[in-house]
């Protein structure tokens, strides 16, 4: 496939002039000895052959993929769903999780620390951590513990510590900046565990890496059904690790479009949406260049969308390079259109998806209102069940 080009994203830390390194000095040995340790052990074939086997016996991958008939019928094409809300834990958080956990393990960490907004990537951490015999600290902004009870319950009962932050917003953001701040203290011995494609170098490239194992499946399981590929690929679009997942193995199939989907939240205004390549333009946050929702002084915007994983106003380096060289086109749905299709493929497929995964789904909709006929591959990016709450709320 795709040898031939170089991975820029590994050898510079960059795609086109997104990416790099922003962060204090005292990090960049840490950063420099998880590059090199991370490109010799994903490179390693022992260490490939433990996390496969920990992906197929413990998370339950491949995941499969599913041919969503009558949806597609609704729609007017053909409609198929890769199934990572079937995986362990419930979406594809677990996927990174336990790759970094079995990295930090490797590289002889004595603890991992992870930051969470609504708490998946945080259980996500404290199983991989609790699984692989690794003490766990996420921490975890005071908002959100009041308002992800049962994630913080799950946890705790992982054997993770959860640490609440009360600086700044007391969600995600301050979350994030909790965790630098605690691997700033000793580098040598934490390891951060980052949830998605986002921060300094080497983490987009790491967590692509990780999670490219959705793409590799779903392109291989696609044209075992098919014998072709789909017209496009769709993903909803956070910080871009299950998006950079999917798409990364469809990058040189020039005929296959990739789209990615944002939080259109409740508008286009500042403050009621999470759309950071739509609506955002280049700035640094949480250690690399991207495009960000801010403004000329560089204040960070507050962001609002029905789902709490989309609710970040920052997004992958490399999502923000695809953007540009127009290899990807990246789109909105608002919290209304995901909640739309949200019930349309649970009434037709019997399948409860996670509201970040159902702005996948909107933009699958789109695309084939625009495209009749063309066959679709959605990345159903976790299950709906820990939504009930939310749900139940608006529905009222
Ligand atoms: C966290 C989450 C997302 C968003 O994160 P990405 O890094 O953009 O993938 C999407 N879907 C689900 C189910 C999530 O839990």
């Amino acid at each position: 496939m795709k040898t031939s080009k170089q991975d820029l994203l590994k050898e510079t830390g960059r795609a086109g002039p997104y990416g790099g390194r922003y962060v204090p000095e005292v990090l960049m040995p840490a950063l420099t000895r998880l590059e090199n340790e991370a490109v010799r052990l994903l490179g390693d074939a022992r260490f490939q052959a433990e996390l496969t086997g920990i992906l197929e016996e413990w998370v339950g991958r491949p995941t499969p993929l599913t041919r969503a008939g009558r949806l597609g019928e609704a729609w007017g094409g053909q409609v198929w769903l890769k199934r990572e809300d079937l995986a362990h834990t419930g979406a594809h958080k677990i996927n990174n999780a336990v790759g970094q956990a079995l990295l930090a393990r490797e590289m002889g960490a004595s603890r991992v620390i992870a930051e969470t907004g609504a708490g998946q990537h945080g259980v996500a951490s404290a199983a991989a951590c609790a699984r692989l015999g690794l003490e766990c600290t996420v921490y975890m902004g005071a908002v959100d513990i009041e308002r992800q009870a049962p994630n913080v319950e799950r946890m705790k009962l992982l054997g993770t510590k959860v640490v609440p932050v009360q600086s700044g917003d007391a969600t995600l953001r301050a979350a994030i900046n909790e965790a630098m701040r605690d691997w700033v203290a000793d580098p040598e011995s934490t390891y951060y565990l980052l949830g998605s494609a986002v921060g300094p170098h080497p983490y987009p490239w790491l967590v692509r890496e990780i999670q490219s194992v959705i793409g590799k499946e779903a392109r291989a399981q696609f044209q075992a059904a098919t014998a072709g590929l789909p017209d496009v690929v769709v993903a909803c679009v956070g910080g871009g690790s299950n998006a950079i997942g999917i798409f990364h193995p469809f990058v040189e199939d020039e005929d296959v479009a990739l789209l990615g989907v944002e939080a259109g939240g409740s508008g286009g205004a500042v403050g009621e949406n999470a759309a950071t390549i739509v609506r955002g333009k280049p700035g640094v946050l949480h250690g690399s260049y991207s495009y960000l929702l801010h403004d000329e002084d560089g204040q960070v915007f507050e962001t609002h969308s029905v789902s709490a994983g989309l609710d970040y106003p920052g997004v992958g380096p490399e999502h923000a390079f695809l953007s540009e060289s127009g290899r990807a086109e990246y789109i909105e749905a608002t919290d209304d259109q995901a909640l739309q299709a949200l019930d349309e493929l649970a009434r037709t497929e019997g399948i409860l998806a996670a509201l970040e995964s159902s702005h996948a789904l909107a933009g699958a909709k789109r695309y084939l209102q625009e495209n009749p006929g063309a066959s679709v591959l959605v990345g159903l990016s976790g299950r709906g069940d820990k939504d009930i709450d939310i749900l139940r709320e608006l529905k009222r």
